[in-house]
């Protein structure tokens, strides 16, 4: 039987400034790398990055599986691992495959701040080159929150696009005065996830009611979530997050075989997670859709960690501490 050595070490990785959604406050991204050696010496990485309030394993129940996985794995062991764990489905997975994809070659959609902030926030990305932003939505009164929105949409350049993301976190009330407003505005790619994830019913509803298309993400954060949404109907954009969403084997199998209309994004994972959803974002993703990658101001760019260090990942895994 194929087994191969397989070694685990976490990360901690504070935010710049917490990262505000409906969600709550995040102030520091805690996943596990992983680190498989084959018999020939060759080595691959891969990353487990849950987000528990998306519906993943917590951090502990993911490091539980891979204490008892290690110190050696078969690649059956890790197909065995079950649907409640799908970010060590992702990590030990695209680590067997050794899924990497150049960084930086597909157009990505920026995460502004969220408020009034994002008003002098946007030039800078949009001078380098990005297209498409993106901004939360859902923590303040709708009525201020339309108008700077409507504030910004108003500044950007033509051909400049925006994402709104209300993680879930509007009432039905309030998602339609989103999208009566988004019906006026010319540069709304979408909005993403207005209403709770139990709420598809009333999704499916507002989808057929207005112009402005949603997306689902809370909703699709796992492939198991994906098929019973694609199930009951679901036929509208729906946002990928590799890191949580599973297999990326099985990820891409039902992607294609619906044809999907996806939008790849990041779990704020590392480039370890980033390399393996980029290669598959290059197979899912509809094209002229931007990946939601870009991420990477959000995080302190310390000069002591190498972080931001390119493949083949061996300077991370050995600034981390064994475990
Ligand atoms: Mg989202």
């Amino acid at each position: 039987m194929i087994a191969y050595r397989c070694e685990f070490r976490r990360y901690r990785r504070p935010f710049q400034r917490p990262l505000c959604t409906h969600h709550g406050s995040w102030t520091a991204r805690e996943g596990i790398l992983v680190r498989l050696t084959r018999d020939s010496g060759e080595v691959s990485f891969g990353e487990i990055a849950p987000i528990p309030w998306f519906g993943t394993e917590t951090l502990e129940e993911a490091w539980s599986l891979c204490q008892a996985l290690g110190p050696t794995v078969s690649p059956g062991a890790i197909a065995a691992i079950p649907e409640t764990h799908p970010a060590c489905q992702f990590g030990l997975e695209s680590a067997l495959l050794g899924l990497r994809s150049p960084l930086g070659k597909r157009p990505c959609c920026h995460l502004l701040p969220t408020g009034p902030a994002a008003l002098s926030a946007w030039q800078a990305p949009v001078t380098a080159g990005v297209r498409t932003l993106k901004v939360k939505v859902g923590m303040a009164e709708p009525q201020d929150e339309i108008v700077w929105l409507q504030t910004l949409a108003r500044q950007l350049p033509e051909g400049v696009k925006l994402r709104l993301d209300a993680n879930g976190g509007l009432s039905l009330e309030q998602a339609q005065q989103w999208l009566a407003m988004g019906d006026r505005l010319p540069n709304l790619e979408f909005l993403e996830q207005p209403l709770a994830p139990g709420q598809l019913d009333l999704m499916l509803a507002l989808a057929a009611q207005f112009r402005t298309p949603l997306a689902l993400d809370e909703s699709v954060a796992t492939l198991a979530q994906l098929r019973d949404c694609h199930d009951r109907g679901w036929r509208g954009i729906v946002v990928i997050k590799p890191a949580i969403a599973g297999f990326p084997s099985q990820v891409r199998q039902f992607c294609q075989q619906h044809a999907l209309d996806v939008v790849v994004s990041s779990a704020l994972e590392t480039v370890v997670g980033q390399q393996a959803g980029l290669a598959l974002a290059a197979e899912i993703g509809t094209p002229g859709r931007a990946v939601g990658y870009g991420i990477d101001h959000w995080f302190a760019n310390a000069s002591e960690t190498p972080w931001f260090f390119r493949p083949p990942f061996e300077d991370l895994w050995r600034h981390l501490p064994p475990s």
